[in-house]
């Protein structure tokens, strides 16, 4: 007999998840998420660092990030299960007086959308962060509401409150392609055969646009290579150790096991054509980023010294995807009835976990998001999204520029 399915997640990455556990939380329990690996959360969503920060260009953002750190600081209460949130704030350290002006734009902003944030003395930032060499920075201010977490443990609390609600996830079922009649959307074709859907989510991050392509949709998301690593365990990292950014030189930094964890937006970044590679290809294919990490201990070199004495306990790399404005690319898949696309998280993609899994079952369960996402349009980009060395190249200009100065915030 056929499977069947209300709604079918193509993709057991946090986005997924998320989507299973707020469909679920919002009433649809007749939802089947398919993986192709044989574990969930095992590609993009552990590589990564964890930061949820709420400091954000957009307005739609910085509310979803907001929602993300109710949501994780509630989650043990309300499901038994513990997304590992740390709610230590996060240090934004500035080396130039134009950072320091960027950041009272910041400051500003923050302050008009009810979120904490001042600047605060040297004295403090060392408090806060007594490996940081104060005497190498400009200033700083502090966001006290921020934290962190452990990517991999979110994924497996929404994965595990969801199938309390009675969402059913399949491993080793990889999607090779979709059945659609008259513009509906009826089903999937795996490996394993086919499965009906009434509604189906591709959620499969860095393979998104590719699985997307198979229903004759082109979305402009470009996977690019992203990594941190982790030092060995040393003494006199206090608890309340909040997350740092050193926008001026891409690099990011926090506690983890015991040492640091440190993340690097290089210059000239490395897209991946996912397309060339073999089916079979997985994240930890990627070879270990040895080298743009020594060229970010380099760059953090100034500010935390400490890093040059503390051997890399592990390497970490994964793909983001990024679409040319850096903006998600979420919503229905044009042309396709009960179709919808989640993908170009944009590195972003666990802080922004909770709402795109709101979002996405607002519009399975309501025909509407909920909110105006028109900023998200897989659409946006019109016919331009087809020209490949336009996409590569804006999306990469967006990485390499993450922690760029804007001056429209
Ligand atoms: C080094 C690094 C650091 C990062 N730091 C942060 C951070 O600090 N904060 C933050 O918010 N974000 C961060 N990110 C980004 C974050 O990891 C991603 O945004 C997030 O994991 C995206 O989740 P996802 O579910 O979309 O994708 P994935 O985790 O990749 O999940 C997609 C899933 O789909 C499955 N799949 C693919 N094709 C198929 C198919 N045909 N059939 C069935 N299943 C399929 C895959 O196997 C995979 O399990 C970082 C990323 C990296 C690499």
């Amino acid at each position: 007999m056929t499977q069947q399915t209300e709604v079918l997640i193509v993709g057991g990455g946090i986005w997924g998840l998320s989507a299973a556990y707020h469909l679920s939380k919002f009433g649809q329990k007749d939802v089947l998420v398919l993986e192709r690996n044989d574990d969930i959360a095992a590609e993009t969503t552990p590589q990564a660092a964890g930061l949820v920060g709420q400091i954000r260009p957009s307005v739609t953002m910085l509310q979803a990030i907001r929602y993300a750190l109710d949501l994780f600081s509630q989650f043990p209460r309300e499901t038994g299960h513990d997304p590992g949130l740390r709610r230590t704030g996060s240090l934004m350290v500035a080396l130039t007086p134009e950072r320091m002006d960027a950041y009272a734009r910041q400051i500003e902003r923050s302050h008009r959308n009810g979120i904490e944030a001042d600047f605060v003395s040297h004295a403090e930032m060392a408090r806060l962060a007594p490996a940081l060499d104060v005497t190498q920075i400009e200033g700083g201010y502090f966001v006290p509401n921020d934290g962190y977490l452990d990517p991999h443990q979110c994924a497996l609390a929404y994965a595990a409150a969801a199938k309390d609600l009675g969402v059913q996830i399949q491993l080793n079922t990889p999607v090779t392609g979709f059945r659609q009649r008259n513009g509906e959307i009826l089903g999937v074709e795996t490996e394993n055969g086919f499965i009906g859907a009434n509604h189906l989510v591709i959620t499969a991050g860095p393979w998104g646009a590719g699985l997307a392509k198979k229903v004759g949709a082109t979305v402009a998301a470009q996977p690019i290579r992203h990594q941190r690593a982790r030092t060995v365990p040393t003494p006199g990292i206090p608890d309340y150790h909040p997350a740092v950014r050193v926008t001026d030189v891409s690099c990011y930094l926090r506690p983890d096991k015991g040492g640091y964890l440190y993340g690097f937006f290089e210059p000239t970044p490395v897209s991946i054509d996912l397309e060339a590679m073999p089916p079979n290809f997985r994240t930890g294919d990627i070879e270990p980023p040895v080298a743009v990490m020594a060229e970010a201990q380099r760059r953090l070199a100034p500010t935390f010294p400490i890093l040059k004495d503390l051997e890399i306990a592990e390497y970490r790399r994964g793909i983001t995807t990024f679409a040319p404005d850096g903006a998600y690319l979420i919503g229905p898949v044009p042309g396709i009835d009960r179709l919808y696309l989640a993908t170009g998280c944009a590195a972003l993609g666990i802080a922004g976990s909770a709402a795109v899994g709101r979002w996405l079952a607002n519009w399975i369960i309501d025909g509407d998001s909920g909110e105006d996402l028109t900023m998200f349009s897989p659409e946006r980009f019109g016919s331009q999204a087809a020209d490949q060395g336009w996409l590569r190249r804006e999306s990469e200009q967006f990485y390499a520029n993450y922690y760029g100065i804007r001056t429209d915030e």
